[in-house]
């Protein structure tokens, strides 16, 4: 059994919530030179040239890449070794705490009545679970709410099988057009139950952009709904082209034999994202 001091993991949390938010992840970047060498159009090259130049100045000059630093999400997974010194949500929250101070980023949580901010980017949204092993592995995302606003969670028929699917998202990316800041990456979860098919959906958004899943009917499908997509024509920032969408990536798992839950999670281009082990 391994013991992990609360400390340690404060520290590494508030590093992750400053390095994603001021460094644009190389599978991102790479992504946005790759549709830029493949677009057609003029200002859907500007746009992802501007984005580039966005990415430079914000790792240059230490400042967020958006001004929405959004709601800070964590995938946690706690090796069945692992001991933790304190309590691990308290640790992950005053580590965001510190993050989002230190890092002067922008607090974006707040009471969904009152509107009144909670004034330190908590309490942030914790997912644990539980793996074999001595670490713990912390995933950190910056959740900007235009992108999140854009997300939807539904309840197909079964029967409405795969070509339900595909026009469900589809449409739901073309119904968002230029709000969720396209280019965007889609995150899809299909299966167990109303709210897993959600959390799948987040999750889902944690993959590098630049894998392929492992299973080679889903990531067939994964192929199937970029290029539906891309047909839409939103283009970067809705501005026109053939990059709205800079991946997709699907999670699937049994669901009930009367039901088929769908969610569809939209993240931004400013994909922010970093991952720790300790
Ligand atoms: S959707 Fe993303 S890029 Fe757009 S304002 Fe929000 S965080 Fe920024």
């Amino acid at each position: 059994m391994r013991t992990i001091k609360t400390p340690e993991i404060i520290d590494a949390v508030a590093a992750m919530c400053i390095k994603a938010n001021t460094e644009l992840p190389d599978d991102v970047r790479a992504k946005f030179e790759e549709a830029m060498a493949k677009e057609t159009s003029e200002s859907a090259k500007e746009v992802l040239r501007q984005l580039l130049e966005n990415a430079d100045l914000a790792m240059e000059t230490k400042l967020p890449l958006c001004q929405d630093c959004g709601l800070a999400v964590f995938f946690v997974e706690v090796g069945d070794d692992v001991r933790i010194e304190g309590n691990l949500r308290e640790a992950i929250n005053e580590g965001t705490r510190k993050g989002y101070a230190d890092g002067f980023l922008r607090k974006s949580a707040c009471d969904p009545f009152t509107r009144v901010n909670t004034g330190d980017g908590t309490p942030a949204i914790i997912h644990l679970d539980f793996t074999p092993g001595d670490k713990l592995k912390i995933f950190y995302m910056a959740k900007g709410g235009g992108s999140e606003n854009m997300s939807r969670a539904t309840m197909l028929a079964p029967a409405q099988g795969w070509e339900g699917i595909k026009e469900y998202v589809v449409n739901r990316v073309a119904e968002a057009g230029p709000n969720p800041c396209p280019p965007t990456i889609i995150g899809i979860g299909i299966g167990g139950t109303f709210e897993h098919a959600a959390k799948i959906a987040k999750k889902s958004l944690i993959r590098r952009l630049d894998d392929t899943h492992p299973d080679p009917e889903i990531a067939a499908k994964e192929q199937e709904l970029e290029e539906a997509i891309n047909k839409l024509g939103i283009g970067p920032m809705g501005l026109g082209g053939s990059t709205t969408v800079l991946s997709v990536k699907m999670s699937v798992e049994p669901c009930h034999l009367a039901s088929l839950p769908l969610a569809v999670n939209v993240q931004c281009h400013s994909q922010r994202h970093e991952e720790v082990e300790l």
